[in-house]
C-alpha cells in the first residue's frame, strides 16, 4: 500500500486527524466548480519508481498512445460500487493528481443504434429503420444508454476539526471510509502502472500517412 495509511477507526481523534491531513487538490474548473477534494499526486516523481522504471516511466509518459485506459480499470469498479456518486478524476498539469470527485449517471436519450456504423439515434427504430449516415439495418438499444459524469469535486472543503468532531461516530467512519477506498483506488492504479512499466517497452516506428496532393500533368 502506498496511498492508503492505516487508521485507528475507533478514534475519532484519528479518523479526525486523517481527514484534515490528507492530500488536497484546489479544483479551479468551469464545468465543476471550484473548492477542494482529497487527491492524491501521481506525478511520477511521487510513486516511489526506482532509477531504470523511472526513466520507462517518461518513456511512456512521452509515447503517443494512451495508456490510461489500460490502467485506469479500478476507477471504473470504484465508480460501479457507489453507484457513480463518486468517481475518480485525473486534473492538473499533465494530470498529476488524482481527485476525488462526485458523480452521477447521465442518460442522453439515445433509443437505437446503427448495427454497422455504431451511429446513435433518439428515435426508436421500427421493422424498416435504417441508420442516416450507411443506410444499414438501425436496430433498439437493449437497455438505456449512460455514461457517468463528474458533477463536483468539493469534498469536505473547508471543514475544521470541530466539524469533524461534531458528527457522529458513525458519520465520521463514512468519510473515512470512503477516503480509504479513494487510496485503495489509486494504489491499484499505481499497481497497475508498475505492472504495465515491467511488460511494455516504448517502440519508435515510422508510419506512412497518406496524403492528398494536387500537382499539374501536362496536356497531352
Ligand atoms: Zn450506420
Amino acid at each position: 500500500m502506498f496511498f492508503r495509511k492505516k487508521v485507528d477507526c475507533r478514534s475519532k481523534e484519528a479518523m479526525t486527524t486523517f481527514l484534515l491531513t490528507h492530500n488536497r487538490y484546489q479544483v479551479d474548473n468551469r464545468a465543476i466548480g471550484s473548492g477542494t477534494s482529497y487527491a492524491n499526486k501521481i506525478k511520477l516523481h511521487n510513486l516511489g519508481l526506482r532509477g531504470s522504471q523511472l526513466e520507462k516511466a517518461f518513456d511512456i509518459y512521452a509515447a503517443d498512445d494512451d495508456f490510461w485506459p489500460q490502467i485506469s480499470g479500478p476507477i471504473r469498479a470504484f465508480e460501479h460500487e457507489t453507484d457513480a456518486a463518486y468517481s475518480v478524476a485525473r486534473m492538473g498539469r499533465s494530470g498529476g493528481y488524482l481527485v476525488l470527485a462526485r458523480a452521477q449517471y447521465e442518460y442522453p436519450g439515445y433509443k437505437s443504434t446503427c448495427s454497422k456504423c455504431g451511429k446513435l439515434n433518439f428515435q426508436e427504430a421500427g421493422p424498416e429503420a435504417k441508420c442516416g449516415v450507411c443506410h444499414s439495418p438501425r436496430v433498439n438499444l437493449k437497455k438505456p444508454l449512460r455514461w457517468i459524469r463528474t458533477t463536483g469535486s468539493s469534498i469536505d472543503h473547508a471543514m475544521a476539526a470541530e466539524d469533524f468532531m461534531d458528527l457522529s461516530m458513525e458519520d465520521l467512519k463514512l468519510k473515512v471510509d470512503l477516503v480509504l477506498r479513494f487510496d485503495e483506488v489509486c494504489d491499484s492504479v499505481r499497481e497497475r502502472f508498475l505492472c504495465l512499466l515491467d511488460n511494455y517497452m516504448v517502440v519508435e516506428k515510422t508510419i506512412m500517412v497518406p496524403t492528398k496532393v494536387r500537382h499539374l500533368e501536362p496536356v497531352l
